[in-house]
């Protein structure tokens, strides 16, 4: 389930070494965020890691509601 939609990263796997050298399976998430995304033009919701939001791999539009609400004034007068 936890998989970046935009690189794919998904879990990984290893071993878990304590103090006393027991060992056992442990298993690593990417840390997965779920945006609201611009995709093929339109806003949509998707699962991406944190890399590829901070690499600027997403298009989000931030304050999108500012514009439209200009219009709206600017049309109702
Ligand atoms: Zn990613």
């Amino acid at each position: 389930m936890a998989k970046c939609e935009v690189c794919g990263k998904g879990v990984a796997f290893g071993i878990k070494v304590s103090h006393s050298h027991r060992r056992s399976n442990r298993m690593w998430k990417p840390n997965i965020k779920r945006v609201r995304a611009i995709v093929n033009g339109e806003h949509k919701k998707v699962y991406v890691c944190t890399r590829c939001l901070r690499s600027g791999k997403v298009e989000r539009n931030y304050g999108s509601a500012a514009p439209v609400a200009a219009e709206a004034i600017v049309a109702a007068e």
